[in-house]
């Protein structure tokens, strides 16, 4: 099975689990979309109005921004992987709880195995916890930490989320700033597209 194949297993996976705590107050589950050969995945915290009505990632204001600082850096949308920490709107869009981060983790936690990506930009909070618990995001935003995740080599970018970059300006300097070190990290990562073009020359 190739990458993409897997991904549509895994959501088939998530569509049928009835475990999952906030499926009966969403009206959908917002898995995740992009290139299943991502090397870059953003992992933000959780659908909200827009995400849970349209089943997409990032499609309301807080996604315009996202979708803004990817074109500032000049990196399709498509080109990326974007998913949650969270796939299914929590009520009121309140803050996951704990139990919640576990149980859609085991789901998380496939799907940055099968992508296999060389950098992780997390956005926001919950997403940096995941990674890079007891941490501060104002002392640590747009930091490379070299993490080995599970046993990969990933590199780990904590961000602020953009919906709190919409609430204040300083921050949105920040998060448009910290934008700009994805692009040199994912330039100084090896990788098969990169070896290929070198085998040419
Ligand atoms: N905020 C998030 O964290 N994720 C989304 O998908 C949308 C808004």
């Amino acid at each position: 099975m190739n990458k993409e194949e897997q991904l549509s297993k895994l959501k088939e996976e998530m569509l049928k689990d009835d475990s999952l705590p906030l499926k009966k107050g969403a009206n959908n589950l917002v898995f995740g979309e992009g290139d299943a050969d991502a090397r870059i995945m953003f992992i933000g915290e959780g659908p909200g109005y827009w995400e849970d009505q349209k089943a997409r990632p990032f499609v309301g204001n807080a996604g315009a921004l996202l979708n803004f600082a990817l074109h500032s850096i000049k990196v399709p949308r498509e080109r990326v992987f974007i998913t949650n920490v969270i796939h299914h709107r929590p009520p009121n869009n309140r803050d996951p709880f704990p139990e919640e981060l576990e149980a859609y983790g085991k789901y998380l936690d496939k799907m940055i195995e099968i992508i296999n990506p060389s950098v992780i930009a997390t956005l926001g909070r919950f997403s940096m916890g995941k990674f890079l618990p007891g941490v501060m995001i104002s002392k640590i935003h747009g930091k490379v930490y070299d993490s080995s995740w599970r046993g990969r080599d990933i590199v780990i970018i904590p961000m602020y989320h953009p919906a709190a970059a919409l609430r204040n300006l300083q921050i949105k300097q920040q998060f448009m700033e910290d934008f700009k070190i994805i692009l040199e990290v994912d330039k100084k990562t090896p990788n098969e597209e990169k070896m290929e073009q070198m085998e040419l020359v």
